[in-house]
């Protein structure tokens, strides 16, 4: 079982035949989310890695390339049977001012509706139930979404993700709005999902955290001859491969330490190249 993105080409605004094509943000990337491993996108703002966990959220359709589930084209598959399998946490989500945690995180329960409206059982109340306990929100049930603090909300909406059931998980920049503990309770949660054999797609900035849950790290960036040309995939496969000192330094532009002997390697941003 494999969430596969094939030679895609990214780019935003609909052709229109009298006008050229648009740019394009990416172009050849090639990733792979496995069921049970984390796959980590990691590469400079503005280098595609939204644009690229868009396409496979089923956000945007690939200019060139395809992203299949199994070997099938995502875009045809039915909404519903997309949403049952795969879950996706945008950087930001607006939620309706008046819902409350609880009624938010039960609508990740409507991709098994069969009706429009939401009518919930007992096994979707016991997934919220899991939902709200694992991710820390059962506290906060019955206030509105619109009082959390950005910590909170972020992780009302990876509740609400969980809920969905979903086989894959993709989620931009989760850490974004949280404190260290949070940081660190969401990374052992995410890890803990993988063991129960999720499929884990994620955004991260901070290449310890990323070396901590990725099997795999795709590092994304610029074409460096051609200037300002689509970003490309400069680097993909296991993190002691991807996070080499002149590969990050090329990518970032930064001057990179990497601590060894410390336990695990210590990824250390120190000054602008
Ligand atoms: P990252 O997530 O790596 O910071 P993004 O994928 O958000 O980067 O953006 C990549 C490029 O695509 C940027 O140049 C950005 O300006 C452009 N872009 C992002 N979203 C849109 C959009 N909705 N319409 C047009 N261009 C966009
Ligand atoms: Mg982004």
């Amino acid at each position: 079982m494999t969430l596969a993105a094939k030679n895609l080409t990214l780019s935003y605004g609909r052709p229109q035949r009298a006008l050229p094509a648009p740019a394009a943000v990416l172009t050849g990337a090639d990733v792979k989310v496995e069921r049970g491993q984390a796959l980590v996108l990691q590469g400079p703002n503005g280098s595609g890695k939204s644009t690229l966990m868009k396409a496979l959220a089923r956000k945007l359709r690939p200019a060139a390339g395809e992203v299949t589930l199994d070997g099938k084209d995502i875009w045809q598959m039915g909404v519903q049977s997309f949403a049952q399998k795969i879950a996706y946490v945008p950087q930001t989500l607006t939620a309706p001012p008046f819902m409350t945690v609880f009624e938010l995180v039960a609508l990740g329960r409507s991709p098994h509706q069969r009706t429009f409206q939401l009518s919930l059982n007992e096994n979707d109340r016991a997934l919220i139930d899991q939902s709200l306990r694992r991710c820390g929100v059962e506290g906060l049930r019955d206030k509105l979404v619109s009082q959390l603090s950005g910590g909170e909300r972020q992780r009302t909406v990876i509740a609400m993700a969980l809920t969905q059931g979903p086989d894959y998980l993709l989620l931009d920049e989760p850490t974004a709005s949280l404190d260290f503990r949070y940081q660190i309770e969401l990374i052992d949660l995410l890890g803990q999902l993988k063991e129960d054999g999720l499929g884990i797609a994620l955004i991260l900035h901070d290449l310890n955290i990323a070396a901590q849950l990725a099997d795999t790290v795709a590092l994304i960036g610029g074409d460096s001859d051609a200037g300002l040309g689509p970003s490309r995939i400069i680097a993909q496969g296991p993190v002691e491969e991807v996070f080499a000192r002149e590969t990050l330094q090329r990518v970032f532009a930064v001057d990179i330490e990497i601590l060894k002997g410390v336990g695990k390697d210590v990824y250390l941003p120190t000054r602008l190249k």
